[in-house]
């Protein structure tokens, strides 16, 4: 009952005008809810899980996008972020990591949708048959091969690194980490011929990149570092770590509209006040 209340609430509030009439407040005082988000796996050979969506979930989603979202590359967003001054509206970028084969598909319905998006591959696993360790007991799922993470480029996407043998930063050395970053940079570079700008660090959480080493990031060649826990890109993280925002998560797509425009926070106060949460 209360799940349904819930729901209600919601919908009435989306379609009643007071998000949109919320929106337009936050945007005149300046407030910018710019949104990386972040994809690992799109399939339906497992069920959904906290890296995985389903194909008819995302191609909603990606209908979703093209019709009410501002979908930009990522350097459009890292471009509005060091420039200052207001985003647009609904300004939001999509981003993949791990290079599970299913990408290529993902690849292909953002393609469809004129949408951009950025996958994040670690170079010595592309073309083998590694597992990565939480997948273990899964059904087995094949990683990208170069041929495939080209076909990614040439649909207009674009490719950055994660590392090369997806390590936790945050546990080697300097000296490795270093390492890691240029010769992934390098191969991504050599196979796909275009230059590669952008890192997402594995792992992704707070505990797995040490901020001091941010100057290593610069060096080895890329001009942004990105997370896996969640935030808007606004001005707060200007010259930081880049949140990303995981989409498994959300687990509706009204759920996931609401905080994209930065209406979730005013969702939950109102939920709160008729006793809801
Ligand atoms: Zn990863």
């Amino acid at each position: 009952m209360k799940h349904l209340a819930k729901s209600a609430l919601c919908a009435i509030y989306k379609y009643s005008g007071v998000m949109r009439a919320q929106e337009t407040l936050a945007y005149r005082a300046g407030r910018s809810f710019m949104t990386i988000l972040l994809f690992h796996r799109v399939t339906d050979d497992i069920p959904r899980d906290g890296l995985t969506v389903g194909t008819g979930w995302f191609r909603d989603l990606c209908k979703m996008l093209r019709r009410r979202f501002n979908v930009q590359p990522l350097a459009e967003v890292m471009r509005l972020l060091n420039e200052g001054g207001a985003a647009p509206p609904r300004t939001v970028a999509v981003t993949f990591d791990d290079c599970y084969r299913d990408n290529l598909f993902a690849a292909r319905i953002l393609a469809e949708q004129q949408l951009p998006a950025s996958f994040f591959i670690p170079s010595g696993i592309v073309g083998t048959d590694h597992v990565f360790e939480w997948d273990r007991g899964l059904k087995a799922m094949p990683n990208l091969t170069w041929d495939e993470v080209r076909e990614i480029a040439d649909l207009g996407h674009e490719i950055g690194s994660h590392t090369v043998s997806h390590p936790d930063l945050a546990k080697i050395s300097e000296e490795v980490m270093r390492r890691e970053l240029i010769a992934s940079r390098q191969r991504i570079e050599a196979e796909i011929g275009r230059r590669v700008r952008w890192l997402a660090y594995p792992f992704g959480g707070r505990a797995n990149f040490r901020a001091e080493r941010l100057p290593i990031v610069y060096e080895a060649g890329y001009e942004a570092c990105f997370s896996g826990y969640g935030g808007f890109v606004d001005p707060s993280v200007k010259g930081k770590v880049i949140p990303r925002d995981a989409v498994p998560c959300f687990d509706s797509l009204l759920n996931l509209e609401l905080h994209l425009s930065g209406c979730l926070g005013w969702m939950y106060a109102l939920k709160r006040r008729v006793g809801l949460i």
